[in-house]
């Protein structure tokens, strides 16, 4: 942010300064001379750091103060995050963990659940995972079909695939959406769970993106036992939490902005180092457009501060700030490569893991064509899209889609 901060907001800056400065020499190095490459070294590296970082106070922000958060408010957040990319060392490891699903188990958990899982999560000794999306269930993410059973003991079997899981690999916990009701329709049925990620019968295999990264992976389940009290949120309540998940998560991605280094200072940087870029007209004015995109999205997340700030949700227009900042530094990719040429993508390029990756952020936390209903719909009041599923039983849908198609 660069609006003024206030004499607080000030020495909170200040503080984590000070903090960052005494501490960035124990910060692991990813990138240039002497970073880590193996993966297992950096996942270990970055935990550890991520309990520095929660001993620093500079972790969990937001989180109230019993579960070992700061009670501070999304602003020194912001400030917290623009502190530790100026001291060029790695935030936290699990910021899906923490930026997340911590905020959905403290909304929606039971006090035992906030009290053994929150701590650990903070501190980085057990990482977590969200299990939403499957092949069948993406944007449409209700339609999910992992299944879990309700035992006589009031335990539960689960059974069941999910997919495109960040950090499964090395995580602790899932939290884990799933079908408890076929009988209702398909928002009704379902219930978020706490999964055990080492349990009997649960297998993560990991999936290679064309960044060289395997981030994230394919999870299955067969017949995984969990106990009564791996509920979160209650039964049949699975949608409600899920949406508070989903909210964290475009707020995440919209404001991370300045945080995710996608700067039209430093595109345009890149871009005048090349001299007949510099002077070409279609390039400045390309340029321009993008500055004027990514400068539109900060406004946009002052007012979604603002609202945070003021204790209110955001409302579904939250979701265009990712949206336009995703396609915007994507678009500044594209013409960084068309600038650079090969070179954009060799593998010493700063630019390599920002034109590979992004493509991928289109899909994380809802697709442009999803957000961009939602703000149709919710925001400018355009009709709704045709629903064939309303009012049906999940175990008729398919039968009535097949039929309709
Ligand atoms: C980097 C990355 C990390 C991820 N991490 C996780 C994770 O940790 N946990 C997790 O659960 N999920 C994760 N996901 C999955 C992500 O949430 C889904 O990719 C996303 O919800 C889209 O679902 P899908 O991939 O199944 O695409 P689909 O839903 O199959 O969509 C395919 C295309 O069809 C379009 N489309 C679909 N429905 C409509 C419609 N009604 N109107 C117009 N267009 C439509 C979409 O916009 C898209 O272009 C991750 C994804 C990525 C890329």
């Amino acid at each position: 942010m660069d609006l003024e901060d206030t004499p607080e907001q000030s020495a909170y800056r200040s503080q984590l300064r000070g903090w960052l400065e005494e501490h960035r020499s124990e910060a692991p190095v990813l990138d240039g001379p002497g970073a880590l490459k193996d993966e297992d070294e950096i996942v270990r590296a970055r935990r550890a750091w991520q309990g520095k970082l929660a001993e620093g106070a500079l972790a969990g922000v937001t989180w109230p103060k019993e579960y070992g958060g700061q009670g501070l408010g999304p602003i020194e957040q912001v400030i917290c995050n623009q502190e530790i990319a100026r001291a060029k060392v790695p935030g936290i490891l699990d910021a899906i963990g923490v930026g997340m699903l911590a905020p959905t188990i403290i909304a929606h958990g039971s006090e035992e659940q906030k009290t053994r899982y929150l701590g650990p999560m903070l501190h980085g000794d057990e990482v977590w995972c969200q299990l939403f999306s499957e092949p069948a269930a993406g944007s449409d993410l209700a339609a999910v079909q992992a299944k879990a059973r309700l035992q006589d003991d009031g335990s539960w079997r689960l059974t069941g695939q999910k997919v495109w899981t960040t950090n499964a690999h090395f995580a602790s916990y899932g939290l884990l959406l799933a079908r408890t009701d076929s009988d209702v329709p398909k928002h009704k049925g379902l219930t978020m769970f706490i999964v055990p990620m080492d349990g009997a019968g649960v297998t993560v295999r990991g999936l290679r993106q064309i960044s060289g990264e395997a981030e994230f992976n394919e999870v299955f389940f067969d017949d995984v036992a969990l106990d009564a009290d791996a509920v979160v949120g209650g039964v049949g309540s699975g949608w409600g939490t899920a949406l508070t998940t989903l909210m964290y998560e475009r707020v995440t991605i919209g404001l991370g902005g300045e945080g995710m280094g996608y700067n039209s200072i430093r595109f345009a940087s890149a871009i005048a180092r090349d001299a007949h870029a510099r002077r070409d007209p279609e390039v400045r004015h390309q340029l321009g457009e993008i500055a004027s995109e990514l400068l539109a999205v900060r406004f946009t997340g002052y007012r979604t501060l603002t609202a945070l700030q003021k204790g209110q949700i955001p409302g579904p227009e939250a979701g265009l700030a990712k949206v336009t900042i995703v396609s915007g530094a994507t678009r500044a990719g594209d013409l960084i490569a068309d600038v650079l040429g090969p070179d954009a993508l060799a593998d010493d390029s700063e630019w390599a893991y920002m034109i590979s990756f992004l493509p991928g952020l289109k899909s994380a936390g809802g697709t442009e064509e999803i957000l961009r209903n939602t703000v149709g719909e919710r925001v400018l009041g355009l009709p709704a899209e045709p629903r064939l599923d309303k009012g049906i039983p999940f175990s008729e849908l398919r039968s009535k889609e097949g039929a309709a198609a």
